[in-house]
């Protein structure tokens, strides 16, 4: 199968062409045929599997004719994350530069006044985080009823990220006739609900069954008996014995995310973290050096990190066996992409048996256990009280703002109070340390904690959503110039 086979015009294929792909992924290859012919489709993907471009491709061949009205956008792509949104933008920004189609990206923490400016001047493709995109139709400044197409990605995600009330409110503003394509890596009862409910006689593909994982990711579980200080200990023995190159950390808590930032980067490890209620901009720097290979570990929570194309990853860790068993798919899945190969660690306590026993009950399979002497865990190389002072260990890091340790709590907040959460999770704040033996700059990422967040919305808290009845929205009123 090449890409010529697809329906694809020239302006598309020659854009692909450019950013060097051959041949379709499996998903590209089911999904754009039917999409260009018009129909819905529900695709069971995972990230990675290049389904980004399985909507992209399409959508721009199908809006390459007409014009978008002011404020009116013509495509809705609904994200649970500013970063997958982000992504997306870039994805249409490489496809679609032999084609006239303008985009915005509606995600929190960025300013309004160019959101606006955008709408003003009409959008084909609004790539959207359900908040913020709620909070601009209610105060007037978007109009849904001529969106012809609606993309909804990581649905599952959008469910344990509390956003399925908002998505269903928002696809009720859509009109009835449209053309939707739904994607979820996982297929739970609720999301096959919501897709049931928003899509007629859809194309089912599913490239990936929910629970497999790549077949470029080795598996290793690794058995702690202790507690969180032996599993810290677990994972530096581990990180000493492998190469790593670029890790995800994964935790399954902020409190637990807090402390092992805190406890790797005292051991001089290179390690950022990055968390949802972060500015926009401390977010995408923190990602943009992590990507760069500036910083080496990531410790992250589902929540931040999912669904993110960092193709350079060589070592996830589970730090938390994860309380969803699906999530374990996802996390794994940063690494071993694009055709590399990747190391899984998972670390399980004695009390995460039942959490464990969900994963290999997913996969249908044991995860390998770790050889013997593999990240050694009987004696705890830890102290039994608190980290040690920083003096007591030369640093070898600098910090942004030299302020020293700019933990969550001691950080002024920096976003907009309009700013609709995207992601209810707290994570702490990103810094800087080397692995072991070559140890780098540190930055300090500036947050803010939850106690100075934006209240997340209630509907009693709620502006009264404008209507043609009582409040018309002001622009509708302005004095329209005849030609
Ligand atoms: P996605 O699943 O959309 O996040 O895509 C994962 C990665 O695959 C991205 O880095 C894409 O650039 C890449 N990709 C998408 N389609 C193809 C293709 N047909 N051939 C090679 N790489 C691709």
């Amino acid at each position: 199968m090449h890409f010529t086979d697809l329906g694809l015009s020239p302006e598309v294929l020659n854009a692909v062409a450019d950013v060097g792909y051959t041949t379709p992924t499996p998903i590209q290859a089911q999904a754009i045929p039917h999409v260009l012919m018009g129909r819905d489709v529900l695709g069971c993907a995972q990230t990675g599997t290049g389904k980004t471009a399985s909507f992209t491709l399409p959508m721009i061949d199908i809006q390459a004719s007409g014009r978008a009205k002011a404020r009116m956008p013509r495509s809705l792509i609904i994200t649970p994350t500013r970063e997958l949104a982000t992504q997306i933008s870039e994805n249409f920004d490489l496809y679609g530069k032999n084609s006239k189609l303008s985009m915005a990206l509606l995600i929190g923490g960025s300013s309004f006044v160019e959101q606006n400016k955008r709408l003003d001047r009409g959008v084909d493709v609004l790539i959207a985080t359900p908040g913020r995109l709620l909070d601009l139709y209610e105060r007037g400044k978007i109009l849904l009823a001529d969106v012809k197409i609606l993309v909804i990605d990581e649905a599952d995600r959008m469910l344990d990220m509390g956003f399925i009330p908002d998505v269903e409110r928002i696809v009720g503003l859509l009109p009835k006739i449209r053309q939707t394509l739904f994607f979820s890596a996982t297929m739970p009862r609720e999301v096959r609900r919501l897709a049931d409910a928003f899509l007629m006689n859809p194309k089912e593909i599913s490239v990936d069954p929910p629970s497999s994982a790549a077949e470029t990711v080795t598996q290793i579980l690794v058995k702690v008996h202790g507690d969180q200080k032996q599993k810290r200990a677990a994972l530096r023995a581990l990180l000493e014995q492998e190469k790593v190159n670029s890790a995800l950390i994964f935790c399954n808590r902020k409190k637990d995310v807090d402390v092992l930032y805190k406890s790797l980067r005292q051991h001089d490890y290179s390690v950022a973290a990055l968390h949802g209620d972060m500015a926009q901009p401390v977010r995408t720097a923190t990602l943009e050096s992590f990507k760069a290979g500036e910083v080496t570990l990531l410790v992250c929570s589902d929540v931040a990190a999912r669904g993110l194309d960092l193709p350079a990853v060589s070592h996830v860790f589970n730090f938390d066996v994860p309380v969803h068993a699906e999530d374990y798919v996802h996390r794994i899945g940063r690494t071993g992409r694009a055709g590399r190969s990747g190391r899984a660690f998972t670390l399980a306590l004695p009390a995460e048996s039942k959490a464990l026993a969900a994963v290999t009950r997913l996969l249908g399979r044991e995860i390998a256990q770790a050889e013997k002497g593999q990240a050694d865990v009987a004696e705890p190389t830890e102290p039994a009280t608190a980290p040690a002072p920083e003096a007591e260990k030369p640093r070898r890091r600098s910090r942004r703002g030299g302020s020293g340790r700019k933990t969550a709590a001691k950080v002024a907040p920096v976003e907009t109070p309009l700013e609709a959460p995207d992601v209810p999770e707290v994570i702490p704040t990103a810094a800087v340390a080397n692995a072991p033996a070559t140890a780098t700059p540190v930055a300090a990422a500036p947050t803010k904690t939850r106690a100075t967040r934006a209240p997340r919305k209630t509907a009693a808290a709620s502006p009264p959503s404008p209507s043609f009845g009582e409040h018309t929205p002001a622009f509708m009123l302005r004095p329209v110039r005849v030609a």
